[in-house]
């Protein structure tokens, strides 16, 4: 975690509530409160805890439903949560705790420096999980995402585009004759290329969007709420900054870039990879060194409706079929 550790506190006493967020205020965390299970959810995904401290009893929505839903959830499912309560509390009510998911227990509430040293331990835990989802889903040469998180994000975006109507873009893009720097100058050199446009693509795209390097000398770019008009212009600029990156040894750097839009050019993960590669193949058979657009996909095709109707139904196995590319071929539509 960057900066202070966000902590959570939830509690419907307004005299409890208090108490907690001067302590973990005064022992130097970030503290947000909540008045009961439901304002608390709503602030998970809002300020996103690296630790929720809980009150037990509360109307509406209580800390073990709290705790369970926030284990549920698999965005959320490794923030770690402290059950605490002031009322009479039983040896089945810790159990209980345990069972839906709660890491910390604490029968009374007032006793600070227990709470302070068990929010230590579970925030070092906390930032430790943190470090490694890191580092599992960075390309390490250039700092970019890898393929792992680049899918996990491709997934997601297609879905909310089928959901909400609103367009994102693809961009696939290949350095030219890449190997020939290898061959001629070295590996070294070669990992220095990757650096440098990594950093291009780093610096050229907005934070909402995601850079990452997917293969040897492959790259692939994802912009969020961007149609078509606005990445392949997005594209271009990137194009003429990998023209103007200047390494004496190696000499003029230049790639080829396909560009495919969801859900104009295609409607699945797979379908728009192929789009968007096909597009970047196009671009490398012109003679390269240029940003190619995906041809428009027929909207009206069976598989296309019928991807568009589970989404709309929630019907989760065959949005997961379409997800998977299955039986798509054959829609009952
Ligand atoms: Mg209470």
């Amino acid at each position: 975690m960057v900066g202070k550790a966000h902590v959570l506190v939830v509690d419907d006493d307004p005299d409890k509530l208090a108490l907690l967020e001067f302590a973990l205020t005064t022992a130097g965390y970030d503290v947000r409160t909540a008045g009961d299970g439901e304002e608390a959810l709503a602030a998970v995904s809002s300020f996103q805890p690296d630790l929720v401290v809980s009150d037990i009893m509360m109307p509406r929505m209580n800390g073990y439903e709290l705790a369970r839903r926030i284990r549920e959830n698999p965005q959320t499912r490794f923030i770690p949560v402290i059950l605490q309560t002031a009322a009479g509390y039983r040896a089945e009510d810790q159990r209980y705790g345990s069972e839906v998911g709660a890491l910390g227990f604490i029968s009374d509430p007032t006793d600070i420096d227990l709470l302070l040293a068990r929010a230590s331990t579970l925030l070092d835990f906390k930032a430790y999980l943190d470090t490694c989802e890191e580092e599992a889903s960075t390309d390490h040469l250039t700092g970019l995402a890898n393929r792992r998180r680049f899918e996990r994000q491709l997934e997601r975006e297609v879905v909310r585009t089928l959901r909400y109507g609103h367009p994102f873009c693809l961009i696939m893009m290949d350095i030219d004759h890449f190997k020939q720097v290898n061959d001629n100058y070295g590996h070294a050199a070669g990992d220095q290329v990757l650096r440098l446009i990594g950093k291009t693509l780093q610096e050229g795209t907005r934070g909402i969007d995601l850079a990452a390097r997917i293969g040897g000398e492959e790259f692939a770019i994802i912009f969020t709420e961007t149609d078509l008009v606005g990445a392949l212009e997005v594209a271009e600029r990137l194009r003429l900054a990998i023209n103007a990156i200047e390494i004496p040894a190696v000499g003029p750097i230049a790639a080829s870039f396909g560009v495919a839009e969801c859900p104009s050019s295609a409607q699945t993960t797979r379908e728009l990879l192929a789009s968007a590669d096909a597009a970047l193949y196009e671009a490398k058979r012109q003679g390269r060194d240029r940003v190619i657009q995906a041809p428009a996909a027929d909207l009206n095709s069976a598989a296309a409706t019928y991807v568009r109707k589970a989404v709309v139904s929630g019907d989760t196995q065959r949005v997961s079929d379409f997800r998977l590319g299955n039986s798509i071929s054959e829609p009952d539509v």
